[in-house]
């Protein structure tokens, strides 16, 4: 916006570059067959009340099977819980059987001894499993740090004032408290769309194109499964404990406050690529 407002006027001497044609054909054109692939971008809409669907990003947790709020084996804190997603041999996160993913990650205060290295698959400071089983009915957490009543109220807030100013109000309440789950409650949709490689691609110079095309795919896009990573530092090196290279099966940004993913920084939930375990699943994140 600042760019904008006061960044330079057009110069008038050079032609506007064309927009981008996002079409397959278009981005194949420019990064090759193998350099164009589906994902799902995954459209978070901020819910004013708790939801209870399978998939859904903040508030508290609903299990397929009763099971232990997880604790962060550095600082020995209840991680937060991010969010869970429906998965599948048929749904956009493949699994072999119905199973619902479960995404949890300390944010421990950076700045406190111990620091919890988060962002390192090898950390622990991050639990990602599956549970199998078909969503019927979902079972809440039984922790008693976990006040639903409170937690909706701070969701309820955070969509009423999507600001800065619940800062303020997690002070007076105690930040650790409600650490433990995002701000704000996400209702998910899942949209088909086109991306493209951002690593380089042998035998192809990246072009104008190549970077506006690239920019123009990933504007709106806030959280997306499959598809080719858009990793910040490099690809992850994260193996999984059967020997397999895991791979980026889901990616989101900072989408809500109390998410800190470091600057301008994106996570990446990583699994086995042959999904050979509930367990099979790790989370990285990579920031500039
Ligand atoms: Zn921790
Ligand atoms: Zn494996």
């Amino acid at each position: 916006m600042f760019k904008r407002l006061f960044g330079k006027k057009p110069d008038r001497r050079t032609p506007s570059p064309e927009p981008p044609d996002l079409s397959r054909a278009g981005l194949t054109s420019l990064f090759g067959v193998g350099g164009v692939r589906e994902t799902t971008n995954v459209v978070l809409t901020r819910m004013p009340t708790l939801v209870d669907t399978a998939t859904r990003f903040g508030g508290v947790p609903g299990y397929l099977e009763a099971t232990a709020w997880p604790r962060c084996p550095s600082c020995k804190d209840p991680m937060m819980f991010v969010g869970q997603v429906e998965m599948g041999p048929a749904q956009p996160l493949r699994y072999p059987r119905p199973a619902i993913l479960y995404i949890f990650l300390c944010q421990s205060d950076p700045t406190a001894e111990p620091s919890c290295e988060t962002w390192s698959p090898a950390s622990g400071c991050a639990a990602v499993f599956a549970q199998e089983g078909v969503a019927t009915t979902l079972r809440p957490p039984t922790e008693d740090f976990v006040d639903r009543a409170r937690v909706a109220e701070l969701v309820a807030d955070a969509h009423a004032r999507p600001d800065p100013a619940r800062w303020e109000l997690l002070d007076q309440r105690g930040h650790k408290d409600h650490h433990t789950t995002l701000f704000g409650q996400y209702a998910c949709a899942f949209r088909s769309e086109l991306s493209v490689c951002g690593q380089p691609i042998d035998g192809i110079t990246r072009t104008q194109a190549h970077y506006a095309a690239m920019a123009a795919l990933s504007k709106d896009r806030a959280m997306f499964i499959g598809g080719f990573p858009d990793w910040v530092q490099g690809p992850s090196s994260a193996r999984c404990a059967c020997g397999k290279a895991m791979e980026s099966v889901l990616q989101f940004g900072a989408f809500d406050e109390a998410l800190n993913l470091g600057d301008a920084g994106e996570a990446y939930v990583l699994a086995c690529p042959d999904r050979c375990a509930p367990s099979s699943f790790a989370l990285e994140w990579q920031s500039c």
